[in-house]
């Protein structure tokens, strides 16, 4: 039996039951989802009868609610410059991380924040830390998981020390984790494409952040090439990163019973590229 967790980002139209349908339907030991419609800024309560049937369906995916990875709305920005549109953010947060709650699921995912160019990068750095203490504050049972991102525009968190910043800000530390996207990270400029780049930039990783911290992968590899800052996925292999660093993943026990996911271009093979990865491990 893996100790690896694979899935991917799973649709969850028609209700966020069939999410973990459709992580059944591909063999996915894990999945992500939106718990909400992640284009808009709000949404209907979940009742009881969607919670209790988001739990069944879970239970009859046999995924455990550890290996699940819900992703917040692209509109949140918990570092925006103008303190009325953070708190619109801030209010969009906390009930992301409600919903979570509800459906019984311990962790969260999004991408810290983006400065507009409006703030230095310090400010907005602290701002998504005071946001995350707020949102923290006002909940309960449910990590943030901040994801690396590529850097893309004037969005923070593609440097490691970003990461670190906001974390050593956070005033309760059990519920702060780091979700490492392989396409974020290389395209912010981290190699993992050799056996030695590959440790060089986890050690990174590690000595900056800390592993302890780790509770989700996604699984992209890169259309655009390494530092250029562009976010743009490619299905597993098929791009710049290339298939080696997929396999030093599937054998490194730091990535062990943590949800890896994948947000690969093409859903029709995420199957096949839930196989494949599964076949790396030695
Ligand atoms: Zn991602
Ligand atoms: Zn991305």
């Amino acid at each position: 039996m893996s100790n690896k967790y694979i899935g991917a980002h799973t649709s969850a139209a028609g209700g966020v039951f069939n999410a973990p349908i459709n992580a059944k339907a591909i063999g996915a030991q894990a999945f992500a989802l939106f718990t909400k419609n992640q284009r808009q800024w709000v949404a209907k309560d979940l009742d009881t009868k969607t919670i209790d049937r988001f739990k069944k369906e879970l239970e009859d995916a046999c995924i455990e609610s550890k290996h699940v990875l819900p992703h917040d709305s692209y509109l949140i920005n918990l570092g925006h410059p103008e303190l009325e549109k953070r708190e619109k953010s801030l209010n969009a947060f906390v009930d992301e991380v409600e919903r979570c709650e509800l459906l019984g699921l311990d962790r969260l995912n999004f991408h810290p924040g983006s400065f507009l160019k409006k703030i230095s990068e310090e400010e907005c750095l602290d701002a998504i830390a005071e946001s995350m203490n707020f949102t923290l504050d006002k909940t309960q049972g449910v990590s943030l998981v901040m994801e690396n991102t590529a850097g893309q525009g004037s969005n923070l968190g593609w440097k490691f020390e970003h990461l670190a910043h906001i974390i050593d800000k956070i005033e309760d530390k059990s519920r702060v984790g780091v979700c490492i996207d392989t396409c974020h990270m290389f395209t912010a400029g981290y190699d993992i494409r050799t056996k030695e780049t590959y440790d060089v930039s986890m050690a990174e990783f590690g000595n900056i952040v800390g592993f302890e911290y780790l509770m989700g992968m996604h699984l992209n590899d890169s259309k655009p090439d390494l530092g250029s800052h562009v976010d743009r996925h490619e299905s597993i292999g098929k791009g710049k990163i290339g298939l080696d660093a997929f396999r030093f993943i599937m054998n490194d026990e730091r990535m062990n019973d943590i949800p890896l996911i994948l947000e690969t271009i093409d859903d029709s093979i995420w199957k096949q590229e839930i196989e494949l990865l599964y076949s790396l491990e030695d």
